[in-house]
């Protein structure tokens, strides 16, 4: 047998999770704890040791100019400034000469050494009573551990400087990963671990970029830079594939990029059903430079702006003024369209990796302290947002939304403390519109089983079925081990939807939904046919969503909604709803 033996074809499953086609050359991204050897050194060899250091300094220098040119480039000045911190973490002369101190006296290697001082000063940090001071410790921690990769030799690639266009295959994508990932280069992505609903999912999809989840094994089956076809519409994934292969997923794309490109013929046309009903379908968003692809997808508006993605990855909370200028540029881009602007959902899967100490680890994350739980224990942080959107509120038609309103309680506290805030701006005479428009989101089933009085409360009402749904059927919505389990069809799920809708109109207020199932288009129906007011999706799904509205009566999609009532089993309900979508939509 020849010595070089071809590796073959392999073809592995998981959960489309962004659709999509792509090709190419994998960056397998592995978040290994770094193992830091401990030995020692001949007294001879301490000089060489701290040449070592001074090496792997100039060499993560580098490697942070590259990022900080790129993020510029391609995010903006504001975020690069974080890498500017990182640099001058690589100046202080402390932290070297302590390194240099340790090596003479203990007459250990480098990276022990090194690995030692540079806990010490992020435990200082971490300790420190000045706010400013304390968020420094992630700085530190992220450009000591680049430091002590480049000392082991560890490769330096990673997700914010990928080396030219590359599918990434990893075992789990946090939401700040997805925050800080290379969006030029990045062109596919398929993980391990995950579902539908997750974050970082939900970001691939607003990025556009095919995204296959819960493929068992993927990282032992594949090596980097080896080719890869992500197919995002089924959820496959083809390791080294064949000619025949590639042949039927070029036609394939060809196919699907035809479709797409009748749907866009009606992105500028209104969203209207064939009876004459309106559906204002709005876009999620998680920066304000995504204003541009939300107008290329004729959004009306933003119907959730994440405001935690401002947070996710920064070194720092980031300033009232920084966070009114995202707001602002987006209430402006969009004049009279609403720009629902969500108060902070961090916790959960989304801690803020430049502030660890504010988000200690918890068993239960998801059941923890999370989004409003955490902005009422943190008032000054809570309250430098709110102030925020206040003031972005005279720049355009702002609303506000909080997450996880268990009910009307904690509402009415949230809206204390915007009561605060408004009375703060209002003695510092600061512009704000007094009449913008609160709301609540709709992803806890306390919040939903008492909707009649929270709507009290309340000036509209967002559903976020993603949460929603893993609360009502205990699904947890990141886990692949049960996503099949998570089902939007489930009666359960259709009879919250119903209620909520119902006790909010008779409140005389609007509903929304804008969890992933709005852009479902086998959904979309069934949530208009409750009395779903309003959708809010991802950009690229608008077109389909809008195709759909222009193609059904709301008389059928109400006949839909009572047929579905009547259903007690998700499979039968959803089957109801393909069915419909198919009759509707070019396919039968
Ligand atoms: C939801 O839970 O449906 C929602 C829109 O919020 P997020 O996905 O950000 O938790
Ligand atoms: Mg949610």
């Amino acid at each position: 047998m020849s010595e070089l033996t071809v590796k073959p074809e392999v073809i592995l499953h998981g959960i489309s999770a962004s659709p999509g086609i792509a090709y190419g050359p994998t960056f397998v991204y592995r978040k290994a704890e770094l193992e830091v050897p401990e030995y020692l050194v001949t007294a001879e060899r301490c000089e060489a040791e701290i040449e070592r250091l001074n090496v792997a300094l100039m060499q993560t220098r580098g490697q942070i100019s590259r990022i900080r040119d790129q993020v510029e480039k391609n995010l903006g000045p504001e975020e690069a400034r974080i890498f500017d911190a990182h640099l001058l973490v690589l100046e202080d002369q402390a932290l070297i000469s302590e390194t240099e101190r340790e090596i003479q006296t203990s007459g250990k290697n480098v990276e022990a050494c090194f690995n030692l001082v540079s806990q010490r000063y992020i435990r200082a940090f971490a300790e420190i009573d000045d706010e400013y001071l304390r968020e420094r410790a992630g700085d530190i921690r992220d450009v000591t551990s680049r430091v002590l990769h480049n000392l082991l030799g560890q490769t330096a690639e990673n997700l914010n400087e990928l080396l030219g266009r590359r599918i990434v295959v990893a075992d789990d994508i946090t939401p700040s990963d997805a925050a800080t990932l290379d969006r030029s280069s990045a062109m596919g992505l398929v993980t391990e671990s995950g579902s539908k609903t997750g974050h970082a999912v939900i970001v691939a999809r607003s990025m556009k970029v095919p995204a296959v989840v819960g493929v068992r094994e993927v990282m032992d089956q594949v090596e980097n830079g080896e080719e890869v076809i992500v197919d995002g519409y089924d959820g496959v994934v083809i390791i080294r594939p064949s000619a025949q292969a590639l042949f039927r997923y070029g036609q394939l794309r060809d196919e699907k990029q035809t479709f797409e490109k009748l749907l866009m013929n009606a992105v500028a046309l209104p969203s209207i059903t064939l009876d004459g009903c309106e559906v204002p379908l709005r876009a999620n968003i998680e920066k304000e430079d995504e204003v541009d692809f939300v107008k290329e997808h004729a959004g009306a508006g933003v119907g959730l702006f994440r405001s935690e993605y401002l947070y996710l990855a920064a070194p720092r909370v980031p300033t009232e003024d920084e966070q009114y200028d995202a707001y602002r540029v987006v209430a402006e881009a969009f004049g009279a369209e609403p720009v629902v602007i969500r108060t902070l959902d961090l916790g959960g899967d989304k801690p803020m990796s430049g502030a660890p100490h504010l988000f200690p680890r918890e068993d239960n994350p998801f059941l923890g302290f999370r989004a409003i739980r955490f902005c009422l224990e943190h008032l000054a942080i809570f309250k430098s947002q709110l102030r925020a959107i206040l003031q972005a509120s005279a720049h355009g038609n702002v609303h506000l939304m909080f997450p996880m309103i268990s009910g009307r309680r904690e509402m009415r506290k949230a809206r204390e403390v915007l009561r605060e805030c408004m009375d703060e701006l209002r003695t510092e005479g600061v512009a704000f519109n007094p009449d913008m428009p609160v709301g609540s989101m709709i992803e806890i089933p306390s919040a939903a089983l008492t909707a009649d009085t929270l709507a009290e409360e309340c000036d509209f009402f967002s559903i976020g079925t993603n949460d929603l749904i893993q609360y009502l059927i205990a699904i947890d919505r990141l886990n692949d081990r049960t996503a099949h389990l998570y089902e939007p069809s489930h009666p359960a799920v259709v009879r919250v939807l119903r209620e909520v809708v119902e006790h909010a109109h008779a409140a005389g207020i609007k509903v929304s939904v804008c969890g992933e199932m709005a852009g479902d288009p086998v959904f979309v129906s069934l949530l208009l046919g409750l009395g779903v007011d309003e959708l809010s999706m991802t950009p690229p799904l608008l077109p389909a969503a809008k195709y759909l509205i222009r193609s059904i009566k709301m008389e059928d999609a109400k006949d839909l909604a009572r047929r579905a009532f009547e259903l007690d089993s998700p499979s039968e309900i959803e089957r109801l709803c393909i069915d419909f979508y198919r009759k509707h939509m070019l396919m039968d």
